[in-house]
């Protein structure tokens, strides 16, 4: 069956069609600056690249353009339309109505509306791509596959916030979680990896990325992650803050001059490693400026590795024991020092790194000696295919 993957911003969208039997991506590509004026990139499994200029007025004409890429004589990978059987769309925020991939029917849309307040960069957006893929493909089974689905496993104890408690009751505060298909994806294949049964393990996983969370995943199931009501929470990340005291918000308001937007503002793009360092919030830029002796952008990567040896460690403690941690997203599978550096505080729980085997790049690996105690890992993240392996399972 061949699925397409939808993941739809507010000016951009970004696509793969994947073979489901051979997990193969048929194409894959990015529409940016939908709205503006428009720019396509696809780029087709064993052809050229096409990158064009391309009017795309809105989100419907932007799905029009992927679709008449994917059928074209030249760079197209289908001969028809037709050919697309279901297609995927990820979600970001599914609330607690969802608990796991859904069959988008017109109540389910406007469940995921509803959900809209939670996050309203994101799902008004996701929404409109759904829409337009409806109207373009009419008759094609569709899939919503929510960020949020995977961490509704966690126990109260762990989503309620210090809080009074009608604020969850009235306006449904509580901590959600995001990247959830991602730390799905990586805690089962870690097990996979392994030859384990995922129900017998206690995991970590660390998705570290321009946006970052953690996941303690027990016996398959979330137990608790470090993005909370939205995806500010938790690791100090490329842009966002990640936990701060919420009095800095009303003091820096007062100090800038600023609303509480503006201070949110600050918060989420202009904090983080970028914020710190006034260097960048790309890793690779960071490193060769620490190497150059910025001693900002060195206390933005020891300021990184600390928070998440602490989320790692409060995660073993919440599971009372880890037996395997495993790394993905950009940072997490690319960046071998920072991996060093993260695991250097952890030799507590008996962790001990193959310095060779850490050599590695985007790649399944186990980089822990064989005498560690706990397995450390690095797990390429694969949102899309495992968005294409939901749709499947759904619409089969
Ligand atoms: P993601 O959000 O998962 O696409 O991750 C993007 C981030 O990964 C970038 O902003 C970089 O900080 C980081 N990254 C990507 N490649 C490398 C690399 N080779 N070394 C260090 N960091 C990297």
């Amino acid at each position: 069956m061949k699925v397409l993957v939808m993941n739809c911003g507010s000016s951009s969208l970004k696509y793969q069609l994947i073979d489901s039997e051979s997990e193969a991506v048929l194409a894959k590509g990015l529409c940016e600056r939908i709205g503006i004026d428009g720019r396509l990139t696809h780029k087709p499994a064993g052809k050229e690249t096409v990158a064009i200029e391309v009017d795309m007025p809105n989100h419907k004409e932007a799905v029009s353009s992927v679709l008449s890429h994917l059928t074209d004589p030249v760079c197209g990978v289908i001969g028809a339309l037709s050919e697309i059987e279901a297609v995927g769309h990820r979600v970001v925020h599914g609330g607690e109505k969802f608990a796991r991939s859904v069959v988008l029917t017109e109540e389910v849309t406007t469940e995921i509306e509803k959900c809209n307040e939670l996050a309203p960069l994101h799902n008004p957006a996701n929404l409109i791509g759904i829409n337009a893929c409806a109207e373009l493909m009419p008759g094609v089974p569709m899939v919503a596959v929510f960020d949020t689905a995977f961490h509704q496993t966690m126990p109260k104890k762990a989503y309620l916030y210090g809080l009074p408690y009608e604020y969850y009751e009235n306006y449904k505060v509580r901590r959600y979680g995001f990247h959830g298909t991602s730390h799905s994806y990586v805690s089962k294949r870690a097990a996979q990896i392994l030859g384990k049964d995922a129900a017998s393990l206690k995991t970590i996983v660390c998705h570290l990325g321009n946006g970052s969370s953690i996941c303690a995943v027990d016996g398959g199931e979330s137990v608790d992650t470090s993005m909370g009501f939205t995806p500010l929470e938790g690791l100090v990340m490329g842009t966002r803050s990640g936990d701060v005291d919420p009095a800095v918000l009303e003091y820096i308001a007062g100090k800038e001059n600023l609303d509480v937007s503006g201070v949110l503002n600050v918060l989420n793009k202009k904090s983080g490693v970028q914020g710190i360092s006034g260097v960048s919030s790309d890793f690779r830029d960071l490193d060769a400026a620490s190497k150059d002796g910025n001693e900002r952008a060195a206390a933005a990567l020891d300021i990184f590795a600390y928070r998440v040896a602490k989320y790692v460690g409060s995660y073993a403690a919440a599971m009372n024991g880890v037996d395997v941690i495993a790394f993905t997203a950009g940072i997490g599978e690319n960046d071998a020092n920072m991996r060093e550096k993260i695991c250097g505080y952890l030799g507590y729980l008996g962790i001990t790194v193959d310095s060779e085997a850490n050599a590695v790049r985007g790649q399944e690996k186990v980089i822990s000696t064989a005498d560690s105690k706990v397995t450390v890992m690095v797990v390429p993240t694969n949102e899309e295919l495992a968005i294409a392996r939901e749709t499947v399972a759904l619409v089969k």
